[in-house]
């Protein structure tokens, strides 16, 4: 066997074998919202397996972790179809990265101008996508494999700052159908309590407020959820259109009523009603984001919810549609994670270092 061969198939095999841990840590994330490892034991091992994708593209296969989204919908709920799929994000780890990504966004968009960014805190909870009809919260789901989520809408009727009807005058250029889709989570006070009345009462305590949030918005009773005051931040439109209309008739329906600023969009969902982070930024050129994150990271412990880092989003929408997707994350936007914290964490009674 030539050496060549020989690196082949080490290459293979460690795929395999982090293909194997990775789908495991997702089942037990996303399905059983029981972590066995740290965040961080996960993102390296992560970047382990897409590194050497990178470097032996023949063994990249589609059903790898490195290119789905989430994991499977618990099939204790019905499932939703999402009409535009719910994707997630990229990461970068710091500047030189990030001024990598906004490199190769430049080369796409065949620009040297400045690049405007809307610029979000990261938050540490759950993706939903909420679906209104005429005005009237009709189906709530959650992101799920990215294409089928779980329909979990008794249980978001409970979060009070989400709204049942959409407020203001809609008007008669108001689209039939409009998702929002944000991140639901658990701020850091109810996690406290939450795990302290559980520890007094013997119980299983979570690992984290992103758990914590998604065991409660999973629950098959909707009494238990409502009990476990989880908030919401909207972040970003899904689908919007007509009742039965397709992908192209909506993007002209969402032209003639919403911004073509990512940003003054975020501004017209929280005039509906639905909340918006208020740390959210509008950032004119790419050189400013960089201040942003470092702001964020100094507010991080005193924001009253977990965030673990940033995302900056390409502003404009014209430029969006240019940049397109990747198999499970838009090229438009990347999270700017945060580094680890230096602490314990708790997973399931055991403490990592993390
Ligand atoms: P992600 O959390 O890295 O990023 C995508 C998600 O970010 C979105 O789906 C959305 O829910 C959320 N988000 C928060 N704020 C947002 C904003 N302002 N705009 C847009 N989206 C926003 O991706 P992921 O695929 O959900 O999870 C991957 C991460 O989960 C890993 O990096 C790892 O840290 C963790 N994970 C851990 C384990 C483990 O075993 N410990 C297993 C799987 C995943």
């Amino acid at each position: 066997m030539s050496q060549e061969t020989a690196n082949l198939e080490q290459s293979r095999l460690r795929i395999e074998e982090l293909k194997q841990l990775l789908n495991k840590y997702n089942h037990q994330y996303y399905v059983l919202d029981e972590p066995t490892v740290p965040d961080v034991e996960y993102d390296r091992l992560m970047q382990a397996l897409i590194s050497i994708e990178e470097a032996n593209p023949e063994l990249k296969t589609i059903d790898s972790p490195s290119q789905k989204v989430g994991g499977q919908a618990l099939k204790a709920f019905s499932q939703v179809r999402h009409q535009l799929p719910m994707l997630s994000l990229d990461n970068v780890f710091d500047l030189a990265d990030f001024q990598a990504f906004v490199k190769r966004i430049k080369d796409r968009l065949a620009t040297n101008d400045k690049i405007r960014f809307c610029a979000e805190p990261k938050l540490d909870g759950l993706a939903v996508s909420l679906r209104y009809e005429d005005g009237v919260l009709v189906q709530a789901a959650t992101r799920g494999d990215g294409s089928v989520g779980e329909n979990i809408t008794e249980n978001i009727r409970t979060i009070k700052s989400i709204p049942l009807k959409l407020i203001g005058e809609l008007g008669k250029d108001f689209p039939h159908v409009v998702e929002v889709r944000g991140e639901v989570f658990m701020p850091k006070a109810s996690f406290d309590s939450l795990n302290e009345q559980a520890k007094k009462r013997g119980e299983k305590v979570f690992a984290n407020p992103r758990n914590a949030a998604a065991g409660s918005l999973r629950q098959l009773d909707s009494k238990i959820t409502a009990k476990r005051n989880l908030a919401f931040y909207a972040y970003s439109l899904g689908f919007v259109g007509e009742y039965n209309s397709d992908t192209e008739q909506a993007s002209d329906l969402i032209q003639s009523f919403f911004s073509n600023s990512h940003y003054q969009r975020l501004c017209q969902i929280k005039a509906l009603g639905l909340p918006m982070c208020p740390e959210v930024r509008l950032l004119e050129s790419e050189h400013d984001c960089e201040a942003f994150y470092q702001d964020i990271l100094q507010k991080r412990d005193s924001l009253s919810y977990e965030i673990d880092g940033t995302v900056l989003k390409v502003d404009d929408i014209a430029q969006q549609a240019i940049l397109g997707f990747v198999a499970r994350a838009p090229r438009w936007a990347t999270a700017y994670k945060f580094p680890a914290q230096e602490e314990l964490t708790l997973v399931e009674g055991v403490e990592f270092q993390v």
